[in-house]
């Protein structure tokens, strides 16, 4: 394995680049309006390319986890701050300002909720389509600990793509996630999810470098096509500090292609991949050129 803190040559973060007026003006309003972007706080390498694309990841229910995954650097405890009821409307006034075209909600896992915070976004996604019903939202959600009411009440909310991440092969996830999420009740989730609402898409994201093998990995995406999946993204897991699961290896861009090329032949509607891909890359520019025809 590649000694920790040492990467690979080819392995290059760019600085946020393109157009920067674009992305000043969501920096300069993020800030007044107060809203929290996984994009900045995440210190994410693709802001620059997100941004002037159009998609933003905006994260609701505050920063403080009831889960603590072992790839995860979020604050965790049994019980975070309460949820902020004005944030539905809140943060759909200030999305409808910006003229983007896709919106990416998110949040920690609120396992403190009876619901699991399912109905928060829900209102979040209501009160965006009411403002302008042009946007288009991804929720990238938490399992909700499997309950299918939770599933509904999101799945039926207007949203236009349903996320939630399966993160590792099925061997690994004792490994990698809390206790509380696995990889059955993942795949169920997003199961349950479809057949609440006919045509949501379905996404989900893989982290590679942490021991995985090819089979494994082809498993994975056997189980994911066989409950309708739509959408799959690859990218590499980079350690967040040294308390954290170690890498194990730095797939290579070739690899990364690969999957991406088998992926696509296996069904997925699009699929991207890349080192630096997170579950939100570009989401917006990737749904306008593959799922609107
Ligand atoms: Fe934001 Fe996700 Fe793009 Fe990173 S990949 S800039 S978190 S939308
Ligand atoms: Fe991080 Fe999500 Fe795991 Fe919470 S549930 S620790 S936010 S990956």
């Amino acid at each position: 394995p590649m000694p920790e803190g040492r990467r690979p040559d080819w392995f290059h973060v760019p600085a946020p680049g393109g157009d920067k007026t674009r992305f000043s003006e969501l920096t300069d309003s993020l800030r007044d309006l107060n809203l929290h972007t996984v994009c900045e706080e995440a210190k994410c390498p693709n802001i620059g390319e997100c941004w002037n694309g159009g998609t933003a990841t905006i994260m609701l229910l505050g920063d403080t986890c009831t889960r603590g995954c072992k790839f995860c650097a979020i604050n965790t405890a049994s019980t975070p701050p309460p949820a902020d009821e004005s944030e539905p409307f809140n943060t759909a006034a200030a999305i409808a300002k910006w003229g983007i075209n896709y919106v990416v909600l998110t949040s920690v896992d609120r396992d403190d909720m009876p619901d699991g915070g399912a109905e928060h976004f829900a209102q979040t996604v209501k009160y965006i389509k009411a403002f302008d019903s042009g946007i288009l939202v991804e929720c990238l959600v938490s399992d909700f600990q499997g309950r299918h009411s939770s599933v509904q009440a999101l799945a039926q909310s207007g949203l236009d793509v349903y996320a939630h991440n399966l993160e590792t092969v099925e061997r690994l996830q004792r490994h990698v996630r809390d206790r509380r999420a696995g990889y059955r009740q993942s795949l169920d989730v997003l199961k349950a999810a479809k057949g609440f609402r006919r045509g949501l898409f379905t996404k989900t994201s893989l982290m590679l470098g942490l021991g995985e093998t090819d089979d494994e990995i082809r498993q994975t995406l056997r189980d994911l096509r066989d409950v309708d999946v739509d959408v799959v993204t690859f990218g590499q897991y980079l350690r967040p500090t040294s308390k954290h699961l170690s890498i194990v290896e730095y797939v290579t861009p070739e690899k990364f292609e690969m999957w991406k090329e088998e992926s696509e032949k296996m069904g997925f509607r699009y699929v991207a991949s890349g080192p630096l891909v997170r579950s939100s890359y570009k989401a917006g520019e990737y749904f306008m050129e593959n799922m609107i025809k």
